[in-house]
C-alpha cells in the first residue's frame, strides 16, 4: 500500500504542477506501526495516519496546494481546537527519546546526502582526524553503553579487549540476525538508517585496528539487505568506505553475509561459523571472539542497535549519553511493542522508565477495556513480568533479578484472556524447533519439556508434571552449551513462578 500511496502522491503533485516546490521522500519506519501507512507533511509536521490511496488527491489539493491540512485524516492526538500539535506532545512520542532511531522515518535511507545532512559521517571524520584509537575507546567506555543485542556486556570494554589482542588481521562484525519473535528493532534501523551502522563499524574498525567488516543479516529482511547494499555502494563512492578514508592511512570495507533463517546463528560463535561457510553451530567459550573469532582472528561483534548509538556518542560525547538512563543502564533502549496493546510499534525510551509508562502512556494501554495480565520481555529467552512489576524501572539488572531479561527489546503484552500455559508452550516450541542439536540437554531436554506441556494443555497432565518441568528447566539452563539452551526454559519457569495456578487449573480442571 505504501508504494501505491507514494506513486499516487507523485502523480498528484505532478498534476498540480508543484514538483519543484514539494519534495516527496520515502523514509523508513517512524515507529507507530498501528497507524500506518503514515504520511508527514513538513514544515508543519502534520501527521496523516492510516492513509489510503483514495486520500492522496485531497491531501495534495487541500494541504499541499492550498495550505489547508485535512484535519479529519490527521492522527487525532495531533489535532486540538483546530491547531496541529507537535508529535512530541502526543502520548506515543512524548516520553520517547530517539538516539538509535534518530533518523528512522526522517531521512531517505537510500540517499547518503540526507544522512550526511543530519550529521552523518561527522563522527567518523572526527575520530579519523582528531582522535587516537584509545581516545575513541575511552569515549565509548565513558558513555556506559552496553550491548543492545541482549547480553548487556559493556561495549567500550569489549572494544578495548579486542583492541588489545595482538594480530596481523582483525575483524568487525555486525550481528543483524534478529530472530526473536516479536522483535523488529534492528530491521527498522537497517531499513531506515543503514549508514549509521556502516559509520559505526568503520569507527570500531579504527578503534580496534581492523580493516574489514561483515554484516550478518537475515535473508528474511530483503528490504534491509537491499538498503544496506545501496548504502555500502554509496559510502564507497563517497570515499567513506574503502582505502584511505578522509585521506588518512585508515582503510576499511564492509561485506554483507546472509543468514539462512536459523535462530541460533544470532549466537556469536554460531554466526561466525556461518560466515566462514560452516554449519551455524555454537562453540564453547572461551576463547571469546575478542581473542579468537572469525578465522581465528580477534573479532569485535556488536548488534545493530549498539552500533547505531555510536555516531551520536562520538559527536556529542560519552558523558552526554551517560547522562541519560540509570546508574548501571545508560542511555536509551528501543523496544518493539506488540501483543494486546493499543499502540503497537517501535519506541525508544530512556533506561529506567517504568513498564507502566511504556505500556499505558506510550502504548496507550490494553484495548477493549481488558485488564493487563503480563508482559514478556526478552523474547524466547526472557520471562514474563506481571502487574506487580508495572512500576519496576526497566534496566538490565532489575529485569534479570525478576527472572526476565532485557533481551533485544521485544515486549509482548498479554491481557486477562491470555492463557499463560499457551504462551510458555509457544516459546518452548520455538526454541525446541531452533535448537541446533549440538548438545544433549538442549536437544533432548526442550523436547521432553514440550511433551510435558503438550500433556498439560491436552488435559492429561498431573501435578507431578509441574515439578518435572521445573527440574528439567533448571538442568537445561545449567548444562546447555550456548545461550539458546541456557535460556530456553525461562518462559516456562517464569510462568510457573507467577501463574502456577493456571498450570494447576489445566491439570485439575480437565481430569
Ligand atoms: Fe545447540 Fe541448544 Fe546446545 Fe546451543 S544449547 S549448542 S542451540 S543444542
Amino acid at each position: 500500500d505504501s508504494m501505491k500511496i507514494l506513486e499516487k502522491f507523485k502523480e498528484e503533485v505532478k498534476k498540480h504542477n508543484i514538483e519543484n516546490e514539494i519534495e516527496i521522500v520515502r523514509t523508513g519506519c517512524f515507529g507507530l506501526c498501528e497507524l500506518g501507512p503514515v504520511v508527514i507533511v513538513y514544515p508543519e509536521g502534520a501527521f496523516y495516519s492510516r492513509v489510503k490511496v483514495e486520500d492522496v488527491e485531497e491531501i495534495v489539493a487541500e494541504h499541499l496546494v492550498k495550505g489547508r491540512p485535512v484535519t479529519r485524516l490527521l492522527y487525532t492526538e495531533t489535532v486540538e481546537e483546530g491547531r496541529i500539535k507537535s508529535l512530541n506532545e502526543t502520548g506515543f512520542y512524548k516520553k520517547q527519546e530517539r538516539i538509535a532511531l534518530r533518523n528512522c522515518g526522517v531521512i531517505d535511507p537510500e540517499n547518503i546526502d540526507e544522512y550526511i545532512a543530519f550529521d552523518g559521517y561527522k563522527a567518523l571524520a572526527k575520530v579519523l582526524t582528531t582522535m587516537t584509537p584509545e581516545q575513541v575507546i575511552e569515549e565509548v567506555k565513558k558513555s556506559g553503553l552496553r550491548g543492545r543485542g541482549g547480553g548487556g556486556f559493556p561495549t567500550g570494554l569489549k572494544w578495548e579487549l579486542t583492541a588489545k589482542s595482538k594480530a596481523d588481521q582483525k575483524y568487525v562484525v555486525c550481528n543483524a540476525d534478529e530472530g526473536d519473535p516479536g522483535a523488529f528493532m534492528d530491521r527498522s534501523i537497517l531499513e531506515g538508517d543503514p549508514h549509521s551502522v556502516l559509520e559505526a563499524m568503520a569507527i570500531a574498525g579504527y578503534a580496534i585496528g581492523a580493516n574489514q567488516g561483515y554484516i550478518y543479516v537475515r535473508a528474511e529482511y530483503p528490504i534491509a539487505v537491499q538498503r544496506l547494499k545501496v548504502a555500502i555502494k554509496q559510502a564507497r563512492e563517497y570515499g567513506l568506505l574503502g582505502k584511505n578514508i578522509f585521506g588518512t592511512d585508515f582503510s576499511f570495507d564492509i561485506e554483507i553475509r546472509l543468514g539462512a533463517g536459523a535462530f541460533v546463528c544470532g549466537e556469536e560463535t554460531a554466526l561466525m561459523n556461518s560466515i566462514e561457510g560452516r554449519r551455524g553451530m555454537p562453540n564453547p567459550k572461551p576463547p571469546f571472539p575478542a581473542q579468537s573469532g572469525l578465522w581465528g582472528k580477534p573479532t569485535l561483534i556488536n548488534n545493530v542497535e549498539t552500533y547505531a548509538n555510536i555516531p551520536p556518542i562520538i559527536v556529542r560525547g560519552g558523558e552526554w549519553f551517560a547522562s541519560k538512563g540509570t546508574e548501571k543502564s545508560k542511555g536509551t533502549k528501543v523496544f518493539a511493542l506488540g501483543g494486546k496493546i493499543t499502540n503497537t510499534g517501535l519506541v525508544e525510551v530512556p533506561m529506567g522508565i517504568t513498564l507502566r509508562e511504556v505500556i499505558y502512556e506510550i502504548g496507550g494501554g490494553i484495548p477493549n477495556g481488558k485488564k493487563f495480565k503480563a508482559v514478556q520481555t526478552g523474547g524466547p529467552s526472557g520471562g514474563c513480568l506481571t502487574a506487580e512489576h508495572l512500576d519496576t524501572p526497566i534496566e538490565y539488572d532489575t529485569l534479570t533479578a525478576l527472572g526476565s531479561m532485557m533481551g533485544s527489546g521485544g515486549m509482548i503484552v498479554m491481557d486477562e484472556d491470555t492463557c499463560m500455559v499457551d504462551v510458555a508452550r509457544f516459546y518452548l516450541d520455538f526454541t525446541r524447533d531452533e535448537s541446533c542439536g549440538k548438545c544433549t540437554p538442549c536437544r533432548i531436554g526442550t523436547k521432553r519439556m514440550l511433551e510435558i506441556l503438550d500433556r498439560i494443555v491436552e488435559g492429561k497432565g498431573t501435578l507431578e508434571d509441574l515439578d518435572k518441568l521445573e527440574e528439567l528447566g533448571k538442568q537445561i539452563k545449567a548444562a546447555s552449551l550456548c545461550g539458546l539452551g541456557q535460556t530456553a526454559p525461562n518462559p516456562v519457569l517464569s510462568t510457573l513462578k507467577h501463574f502456577r495456578d493456571e498450570y494447576v487449573a489445566h491439570v485439575v480442571d480437565k481430569k
